[in-house]
């Protein structure tokens, strides 16, 4: 058993000595089972979150309502959710409320696919009502139970399928991705921030190829934000060699390819994070002048080596070429850099003033611009009495 596992033991000792039920579920199960690593642990039992919070001495209500609670043991912190069914959904959304229930198979019914509804108790013993390891050994990826039905539920699950399909490699089983295209526009109910996110998941996977290729044929990308009618970007993007974007390459891409005046309205339309916007803000801006032409010490200075990694990494891929190499390049004349910022000159505002006797005014951003690219080309050193003369001579009348 993974490490993960074997500390998450005592909780579902303590929960069995209580005289209920407790296994892994979710996730954790099917990626160990997979053999990929493993992020943390999701636990169900048949205990109610009452029955619980009197088990552990420590728990947080983290959402409580759904029936999850967590539980604080040596440091470290473990989900444990009621077994529940989720009988009434409302517009196409999970719904509200939730009924607790003392039945295993019940709550790996309404998972949403085979492979994230298996169970494996305290000892390893694997329970799968659904067969997902069948769909496992397959790399298949299918809904328990009628497809139609598990979409109309919930069509968050349209973009987890895509998603996983994105993360695994794996392939829809024929019911499901015709079921993703009949009910495609459901999408249309569920919050943009909840797309979004796992919008994020695909375009970091390592088969984004093949889950933007089923969003393409299922006609799903119709409903992602900004990207109704845009079927010709999407055929663009996978034309182009992206295995080797990952997941903030790949928005650069996108928001590239679609050509838009506004692209903060684009990006806020997805719910980026101010950060997000205002990097990929400036990554849009250097690469149309890297269009135009190559890294001068000053784009790169002025970029930074994260936004210049990035912009040269698409311009590569948008001429169909690998950029590792470039990459490397790119890293190699960082680090010749005399300066990679401001704050490594190694004089100040206040010098400029004790030297000139001049008072402050618009006239010292200009010349720091300038004091800069004359380090950069390395036209003076970066030492205090090099830029002191040079700074005299520049301001002689
Ligand atoms: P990841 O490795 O990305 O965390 P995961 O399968 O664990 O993948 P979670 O969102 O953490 O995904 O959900 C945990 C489990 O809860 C899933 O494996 C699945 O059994 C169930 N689940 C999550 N979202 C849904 C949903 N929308 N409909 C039905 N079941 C869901
Ligand atoms: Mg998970």
């Amino acid at each position: 058993m993974n490490d993960f596992f074997i500390s998450a033991l005592p909780i579902i000792k303590s929960i069995e000595k209580a005289g209920f039920e407790a296994y892994f579920v979710g996730g954790s199960v099917r990626d160990y089972i997979l053999g990929r690593d493993i992020h943390d642990v999701d636990i169900a039992t048949s205990a109610t979150p009452v029955e619980l919070k009197k088990i552990f001495a420590h728990t947080v209500d983290v959402g409580i309502e759904h029936g999850t609670i967590m539980v604080l043991y040596k440091n470290q912190s473990f989900e444990v959710t009621t077994y529940r069914s989720e009988s009434e959904y409302k517009d196409h959304r999970r719904p509200e409320s939730v009924t607790f229930i003392r039945s295993l198979y019940e709550d790996l019914q309404r998972r949403d696919f085979t492979m994230n509804a298996i169970a494996m108790d305290g000892n390893g013993n694997i329970v799968d009502p659904f067969h997902g390891r069948l769909a496992l050994k397959a790399n298949m990826i299918k809904t328990v139970g009628e497809a139609d039905d598990r979409f109309r539920e919930d069509a968050l699950r349209l973009m987890r399928a895509i998603r996983f399909v994105s993360q695994l490699g794996f392939h829809l089983d024929n019911e499901t991705e015709a079921a993703i295209s009949k009910h495609a526009n459901l999408l249309e109910y569920i919050a943009v921030e909840r797309i979004s996110a796992e919008m994020q998941k695909l375009l970091g996977g390592k088969y984004k190829e093949k889950a933007l290729l089923i969003a393409l044929n299922t006609k799903l990308y119709q409903f992602f934000p900004s990207l109704c009618n845009q079927e010709h970007i999407l055929s663009e993007v996978l034309s182009l060699p992206i295995n080797q974007l990952n997941e903030t390459d790949m928005w650069l891409l996108f928001l590239y390819l679609t050509e838009s005046d506004e692209p903060t309205d684009l990006m806020k339309k997805w719910k980026f994070p101010a950060k997000k916007i205002q990097f990929l803000n400036r990554a849009l801006n250097e690469l149309s002048i890297r269009k135009c032409q190559e890294w001068s010490v000053y784009d790169l200075y002025r970029a930074g080596e994260h936004i210049a990694i990035t912009v040269e990494k698409l311009y590569q891929t948008l001429n169909g070429k690998s950029g590792e190499y470039v990459e490397q390049n790119l890293v190699a004349r960082f680090n010749e850099l005399p300066i990679t910022s401001r704050e490594h000159i190694v004089i100040s505002g206040n010098d400029v003033l004790e030297w000139t006797g001049k008072s402050g005014g618009p006239w010292m951003k200009e010349l720091f611009i300038h004091l800069e690219k004359a380090i950069l080309t390395k036209e003076i050193a970066n030492e205090k009495e090099e830029i002191r003369r040079w700074i005299i001579t520049c301001l002689l009348p």
